[in-house]
């Protein structure tokens, strides 16, 4: 005897949105691939995945998604979107903007020409399948503002340091506590603008160990510890960075942020080039992240010692930093920058790996891997989904492998952020690109005029 389906919808099962019929690579463990599958959004949350749908369910809209790839949207937790300004100059002069004369600097930009620029780093990381962008640089007040219009999730952070960066430029690192403290008060005017903003999670930014003095950083650390703000900065980035820190504190960088209260499980490295394995037992000791930023360093001619640093344990998240915020190409940069170093393949550095780092790594790092970072019923549906159907998608006999090797930030179709389509057919849907791109390259033409280099 057969049970008669149920005459009508079951009560509850009303979905916003259906993506239907595609591949699904989830980067949770318990199933990390389906085909021909389908995955239902409610209330801006993931609600079912699947192949048959529930009798009786209902869908607002349904997105026919034969020959389509849907990944969780990659997470990028350290960027300066306002530096797009120097790119294609920046990245063959030898070292990081804000150390580099002769271009424009982050204290030269005024708040229009910062909302401009960040208006079109938002775009960039959206359109290439970022759901979540940690960005921190100068106006973070305006930025935070003209990056949110645009509906990506944001982990904003002032650049915090006492350093006069007016001057670092020209290799004078001069101190002053007025800059640290009126940074760090704008740093907990935007903690308290944006607080409980669905979407916008502030976080600290202490810019560096080498611009930040130890009693800068205790205040930050102290700041971290009460609001539960995570922080990023810049570790062990350079040889005169390491250098600097070695001689006005007589530590390695990591060293002086474990003595400063800064090194826990909300501490994000960037670049981690020139760490000891003391440094590196450290880091796995606290919980903290490295965010490796393959693409950057290696463009520069360095590279962060991956291997050693995943042997250890320590959590590794990607991230774009000046280069432009492609975050597909990212996980193929960290595989071949690892391999390079361990002068082959094996079984700890497959595609898997870097595309966790490119996800739940930095969802992690954040402390957001509870909402965001992988399709897992239940969590924010943060989605990118790709169009598989062109040539070098073609065959697909394991999805996530071609993804690594092949995928581009082109094929990027739809982006979806708590169910919301904020790119869909390639454009974003909230803002006019045509415009943000006219408005952002009036803003540098002025910026590089400025430094006696008009375009
Ligand atoms: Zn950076």
């Amino acid at each position: 005897m057969t049970t008669a389906p149920p005459a009508g919808p079951s009560p509850g099962l009303q979905f916003d949105l259906l993506l239907d019929g595609a591949t699904l690579i989830t980067g949770d463990a318990q199933q990390p691939l389906l085909r021909g599958a389908s995955l239902a959004v409610q209330d801006g949350r993931i609600a079912w995945i699947g192949t048959q749908l529930p009798p009786g369910a209902r869908i607002g809209r349904r997105l026919a998604l034969q020959g389509h790839v849907v990944t969780p949207g990659f997470v990028n937790p350290h960027q300066h979107a306002i530096l797009s300004l120097v790119r294609g100059v920046a990245a063959d002069l030898g070292f990081a903007p804000s150390y580099t004369p002769g271009i424009p600097q982050g204290t030269q930009v005024n708040p229009e020409q910062a909302r401009a620029l960040a208006r079109l780093g938002a775009c960039e990381a959206l359109m290439f399948g970022s759901t979540v962008l940690g960005d921190h640089f100068v106006h973070a007040d305006v930025s935070t503002e003209a990056m949110a219009e645009t509906g990506l999730k944001l982990a904003p952070s002032w650049r915090i340091h006492d350093v006069d960066f007016a001057r670092v430029a020209q290799g004078d690192w001069h101190f002053d506590a007025a800059i640290g403290e009126r940074l760090l008060r704008r740093a907990a005017d935007l903690h308290a603008r944006w607080h409980g903003h669905p979407r916008v999670h502030p976080q600290l930014a202490a810019h560096a160990v080498d611009t930040c003095s130890e009693d800068l950083l205790r205040q930050v650390a102290a700041l971290s510890a009460s609001s539960g703000m995570h922080v990023n900065t810049h570790l062990s980035q350079s040889r005169v960075e390491v250098d600097r820190v070695q001689a006005r504190c007589g530590r390695t960088a990591t060293q002086v942020l474990a003595d400063c209260g800064l090194l826990n499980h909300r501490l994000m490295g960037g670049h981690g080039i020139y760490l000891s394995d003391g440094d590196i037992a450290l880091l796995a000791a606290a919980r903290a992240t490295v965010i490796h930023i393959p693409k950057c360093n290696a463009t520069s001619g360095r590279l962060a010692p991956t291997p050693r640093l995943k042997a250890a344990g320590v959590n590794l998240a990607l991230a774009t930093d000046t280069q432009h915020a492609d975050m597909v190409e990212l996980p193929r940069w960290a595989l071949m920058t690892a391999r390079v170093q361990t002068g082959g393949v094996d079984a700890d550095w497959q595609p898997q790996h870097v595309f966790a780092m490119a996800t739940l790594g930095g969802a992690r790092a954040l402390g957001l891997d509870g909402e965001t970072g992988s399709i897992t019923v239940g969590k924010c549906a943060d989605l990118v989904v790709f169009d598989a159907r062109r040539p070098h998608w073609v065959p697909q006999a394991d999805p996530l492998g071609t993804l690594v090797h092949c995928g581009q930030g082109r094929d990027v179709r739809h982006v979806l952020v708590d169910g919301e389509l904020v790119v869909e057919d390639g454009r974003p849907t909230r803002v006019d690109l045509d415009t943000v791109c006219a408005e952002a390259e009036a803003a540098a033409r002025q910026l590089w005029a400025a430094v006696g280099k008009p375009y």
